[in-house]
């Protein structure tokens, strides 16, 4: 046999974003046109590591990524494991990493890692980072102690756990971060070097139902409420609003939230970037005491943006009983009466 066919198999799914991003047209900025293929090609040491094949599933800056995409990706993820792959990795847009990232977490059944990864420098930049992340997944994706953990975010020589990785920066270099927590683990020499074992793992069923639609609105100063009055009417199904700081809205839409949580799930999640909503500190109306009592669930650390995540999929499992108790294992949440 020859030292090719010992080595382990792995796939790498591109799907656009900054990574794969060079400036076609002088003057009109970066757009995604580097194929998964050409990626590859342009990390030869790759091929000394696993046998690697890529494949361009999407072109796309992250941004316009849809759940009904990430569905195909991830049958074709699961796909490919069913096929004999030692590891998956996806290459995107690093605006949604983290949605995307929790989005596959929570439905990705199998021990082998999957592991997503972007580049905040375009690939004809000087300094580009594309290429140094691309490795570094590919690394993590063909560790042993990788399995188990679902899917992973490696960047910048860190690897994320789904569930807590954030951008927190817009352009930096340095632009994930994993608060309160960290990352998982470090990238030391080529090597991946875990900090934490593995979470232990619950994930849901694939949506049947992929016609629904969660909203998701940002509580802010002397903000009227005639969106919020027309959510439910407009055929929404969930709404999570990104309140201020542990999980508080103005009384206006506090009368608002109560109204809408007799028709559909109501997720308070905190707008400011990290910590947890509160669940029995104020008392004041709009605050997280007077929005559970009218029907709202607190988020607990899961941030506004995987909430909606977490409520679409529910949803389109037909588990919306199950928000609650995903709240607490997913966010720690605390609710009024626990
Ligand atoms: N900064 C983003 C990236 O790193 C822009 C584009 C995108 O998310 O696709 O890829």
């Amino acid at each position: 046999m020859s030292t090719a066919n010992c080595l382990p198999q792995l796939v790498i799914g591109s799907l656009g974003g900054t990574v794969c991003m060079q400036v076609e047209s002088a003057g009109e900025g970066v757009t995604p046109s580097l194929s998964g293929e050409a990626l590859l090609a342009s990390l030869p040491q790759l091929q000394g590591l696993a046998r690697i094949s890529a494949e361009t599933l999407q072109l796309l800056p992250s941004a316009s990524l849809t759940f009904i995409q990430l569905l195909e990706v991830l049958q074709w993820a699961d796909t490919q494991v069913t096929q004999g792959a030692h590891g998956v990795v996806l290459t995107q847009g690093t605006d949604t990493l983290e949605e995307v990232a929790y989005f596959l977490d929570l439905l990705w059944p199998h021990d082998v890692p999957l592991v997503l990864t972007g580049a905040m420098r375009s690939a004809d930049q000087a300094g580009a980072d594309g290429p140094a992340n691309l490795l570094a997944a590919v690394q993590v994706a063909l560790a042993a102690e990788s399995h188990g953990r679902g899917a992973l975010v490696v960047i910048n020589d860190q690897v994320h756990a789904a569930l807590n990785v954030r951008k927190a920066d817009s352009l930096a270099l340095e632009a994930f971060t994993s608060s309160h927590l960290g990352p998982e683990g470090l990238l030391i020499e080529g090597r991946v070097c875990y900090l934490k074992a593995p979470r232990l793992r619950c994930t849901l069923p694939v949506p049947q139902r992929l016609d629904h639609r969660v909203a998701l609105l940002e509580a802010s100063l002397s903000a009227d409420t005639v969106l919020l009055e027309e959510v439910a009417g407009l055929g929404y199904e969930g709404l999570v609003i990104a309140g201020f700081g542990a999980g508080h809205v103005s009384r206006d839409w506090a009368r608002c939230l109560g109204q809408i949580s007799l028709r559909l799930p109501v997720v308070i999640a905190t707008r400011a970037g990290a910590g947890t909503t509160a669940s029995r500190t104020y008392g004041f109306k709009g605050g997280e005491v007077d929005l559970q009592r009218r029907g709202a669930r607190m988020a607990g650390f899961l941030c506004p943006r995987k909430c909606r995540v977490l409520l679409w999929v529910l949803i389109g499992c037909g588990m919306e009983g199950e928000l609650e108790r995903q709240l607490q294992v997913q966010g720690l949440a605390h609710s009024l009466n626990s």
